[in-house]
């Protein structure tokens, strides 16, 4: 599905390059479940802003559904991002102002998806995440549980089939945090949606099917788990 090869990622000042990646290679197949770890200022979120196109490498190659992305032009990332990805945030990036349904169906009005096939798709993914009856409450009215909740259902509603998680259940409790692992998981087994999340929990890294660690920049190693 992807394709990193010999990536960096680094910032000029004066004349010193300071690395945030330093020659990263990295592939990952469809239907993997990948949970990046490592230190603060080990370039976690930078990895993961690169491969969902919100950042961009200073040197290397990264292929994504076939796509050369390192040739393409800004519009055509996003379009490939729109297309095939959707992100969680750890602090849920919702919009105050707007109900859950609305948060959850925003992304569809943004691919001019008509409306009748929005309302299905939204009520669809309501009924699945059992909030059909917190629909119409902001996300102040919610639980830090339930605000992810909707993150994810807004994550999910265009079925991307890359789910890009960054700290998903770094503000939430352990049992908040385990219900969304296990969401993952469902989403992941079941759905055949491809994961890769940065956390800091070995515990919930172990959600995934392959676990890599970062440390100043590169892959200091790679373990896959065998789950039965
Ligand atoms: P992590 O997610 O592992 O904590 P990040 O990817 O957020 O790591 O950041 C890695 C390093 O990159 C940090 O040391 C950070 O200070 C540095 N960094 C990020 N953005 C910039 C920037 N615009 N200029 C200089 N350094 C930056
Ligand atoms: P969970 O652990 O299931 O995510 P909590 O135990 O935090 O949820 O919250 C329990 C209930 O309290 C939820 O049904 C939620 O709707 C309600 N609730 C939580 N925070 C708020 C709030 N700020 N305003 C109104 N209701 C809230």
């Amino acid at each position: 599905m992807l394709s990193l090869q010999h990536l960096s990622k680094y910032y000029q000042s004066g004349g010193n390059k300071t690395f945030v990646l330093n020659d990263v290679s990295l592939d990952v197949d469809e239907g993997e479940f990948v949970s990046i770890m490592g230190p603060s200022g080990s370039g976690k979120s930078t990895l993961l802003n690169i491969i969902g196109m919100l950042d961009e490498p200073s040197e290397g190659y990264q292929y994504f559904a076939g796509e050369a992305v390192h040739l393409l032009k800004d519009k055509q990332r996003s379009a490939l991002s729109r297309t095939y990805m959707g992100y969680v945030f750890q602090a849920y990036h919702l919009i105050d102002e707007l109900t859950v349904y609305e948060n959850i169906e925003t992304p569809l009005i943004y691919q001019n998806i008509k409306g009748s096939e929005r309302k299905a798709l939204v009520a669809d993914i309501l009924d699945r995440f059992n909030i059909v009856g917190k629909k119409d409450l902001f996300p102040s009215q919610l639980s830090g549980g339930q605000q992810q909740l909707v993150g994810i259902a807004r994550a999910l509603i265009a079925k991307p089939k890359l789910l890009l998680a960054d700290e998903p259940t770094g503000n939430l409790n352990s049992k908040q945090g385990d219900e969304i692992m296990e969401l993952f998981l469902k989403l992941n087994k079941e759905d055949g949606v491809t994961i890769i999340q940065v956390t800091h929990s070995e515990k919930n890294a172990e959600y995934g099917s392959r676990i890599i660690n970062l440390l100043d920049g590169k892959i200091e190693s790679s373990r896959v788990l065998n789950h039965q």
